[in-house]
């Protein structure tokens, strides 16, 4: 069921993507040029072999080019890197055997593609992040201090290595120092941010915005908790821009400390009104915090502190938690479940799920991830999936909630489908505490609201009413 490729999960931060997708067109753009260049030279001397790598060089360098322009980076720079080190292995070995009159240079491009990778795969796997630029230094080293070499009827002569070392080196370190100077931008960047964020923890400067969710009838029965960051300079500034960089920094723990409390400070704010006790808030909780030894005895720590009644405080996983030390996750959940506090499973759909996780864990309930709903009516295998989610949920007892509903249609299509509860920007768009409670005291239903889910045979409600508490 995995619907996103790593490209879609953004390993980094915005500037951090920008970046790897500047590195990729210029390296994309030098390895055209320069294929282009030697193709054409060869082509004339009538060496068709050669022709023919610089041929695949060019078509790789313009399919990478490509698929970096459309954001694909870690695509882009799979294709790029291994077809590169494949030609300028060749090259080295077959063609340009160092001699007296001038030394092999081909393998001076492994150092770009060291940089190269370092930068791209900086948030990936260690296989990739560490191995990649060792095994592209070794091949440096072995081709820089020794001869060998492949003798065949292709191997150039110096009159064409001596001028070609010349252009070969020029080119490589030219693309070196562009990489570099991108590297260290790229860091220098992320530093300046790290500092920004921990400041901003220091300074109070992150607060929650709420998102309304409603059941089949168009009640709010609570709303999910949003970090935002009252940056001084730009305003508030939405999630995506610094979670990525507080999980990889740790970050991330102080943060998710923050945001724990201050939802449960709002649902004791919210439990002394009887108009909203009845409200659950929803929670994120990233992959680290739950992999904290102290995780359970802090979440309860707080709950028993500020007084939160049992069963409105959930906690929101996605499946790439589950997926790290799935029984130590699943005890940690089970010893939170006891005491009370519920499990949404996010973005389901998504990651590798296996029906394992939905009948091992304490699930209240799973949330139909927003790209099948956007995706609802347009194609007809997301409205299967989105079917057989809520007959699962069903049948296992789970909640069901469909996130990022836009409009009626999605609405209509997913209680047709027998989903009674929503969110998304149709009902609202997360919103600050004041004006989520002014959105709960108007109670007012999207303008295009209809019938209420076909298995509800309520009268249409001009208004919502609340879930009163108990
Ligand atoms: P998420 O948990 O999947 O949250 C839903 C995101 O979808 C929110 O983005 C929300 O504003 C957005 N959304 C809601 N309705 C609609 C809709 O109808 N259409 C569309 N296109 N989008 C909709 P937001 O607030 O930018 O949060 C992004 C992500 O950041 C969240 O995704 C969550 O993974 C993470 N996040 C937010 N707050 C926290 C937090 O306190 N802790 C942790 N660890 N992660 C958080
Ligand atoms: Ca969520
Ligand atoms: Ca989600």
């Amino acid at each position: 069921m995995s619907r996103h490729s790593s490209d879609s999960l953004d390993p980094g931060s915005g500037l951090h993507q920008r970046r790897v997708r500047r590195m990729l067109q210029v390296s994309s753009l030098m390895t055209l040029l320069m294929s282009l260049g030697w193709g054409l030279f060869f082509a004339w001397r009538g060496d068709w072999p050669i022709v023919a790598s610089d041929a695949f060089l060019c078509l790789l360098a313009i399919h990478g080019g490509r698929l970096a322009q459309q954001g694909q980076l870690q695509r882009a720079a799979r294709t790029l890197l291994p077809g590169l080190l494949l030609v300028v292995l060749g090259h080295a070995l077959c063609l340009d055997l160092p001699t007296a009159a001038a030394p092999r240079t081909t393998h001076l491009y492994l150092l770009p593609m060291a940089i190269f990778s370092i930068v791209v795969f900086r948030h990936d796997d260690p296989r990739l992040r560490q191995g990649l630029p060792l095994l592209f230094l070794t091949l440096f080293v072995l081709l820089s201090a020794t001869q060998f070499g492949l003798s065949s009827a292709y191997v150039l002569p110096d009159s064409l290595r001596v001028p070609g070392s010349w252009i070969t080196s020029i080119t490589a370190i030219g693309t070196l120092l562009i990489l570099l100077h991108l590297l260290q931008s790229d860091l220098s960047e992320t530093s300046t941010q790290e500092v920004e964020l921990r400041d901003g923890i220091t300074l109070g400067q992150f607060e929650l915005f709420y998102q309304p969710q409603h059941d089949g009838k168009g009640r709010l029965i609570g709303a999910e908790a949003l970090v935002r960051w009252r940056h001084p300079e730009r305003g508030w500034v939405a999630p995506g821009e610094f979670i990525p960089l507080a999980e990889r920094t740790g970050l991330i723990l102080p943060l998710g400390q923050i945001v724990l409390e201050q939802a449960c400070h709002q649902l004791v704010q919210w439990s002394r009104d009887p108009g909203k006790a009845g409200w659950s808030l929803a929670v994120n909780v990233s992959a680290l915090q739950m992999q904290q030894a102290g995780f359970v005895a802090s979440v309860l720590g707080l709950v028993e502190y500020h007084g939160v009644a049992p069963g409105r405080l959930k906690l929101e996983l996605t499946e790439g938690v589950l997926l790290q030390e799935f029984d130590q996750v699943s005890a940690k959940m089970h010893q939170l479940r006891s005491a009370g506090i519920a499990f949404a499973l996010d973005d389901f759909g998504t990651g590798y799920s296996s029906l394992q996780y939905l009948r091992r864990l304490p699930l209240e309930q799973i949330k139909i991830d927003q790209s099948f709903v956007a995706d609802l009516g347009r194609q007809d295998c997301d409205s299967a999936i989105v079917g057989t989610v809520l007959v699962l949920g069903r049948s296992l007892g789970l909640q069901v909630i469909a996130e990022g509903v836009e409009n009626a249609e999605q609405w209509q299509l997913l209680s047709g489908l027998g989903c009674r509860l929503f969110q998304g920007y149709w009902f609202s768009a997360p919103l600050e505490l004041a004006a989520f409670e002014a959105y709960a005291e108007a109670g007012r239903l999207p303008s295009d609201w209809a019938q209420p889910a076909p298995e509800a045979h309520e009268q249409q409600q001009p208004a919502f009413a609340q879930v009163s508490a108990g």
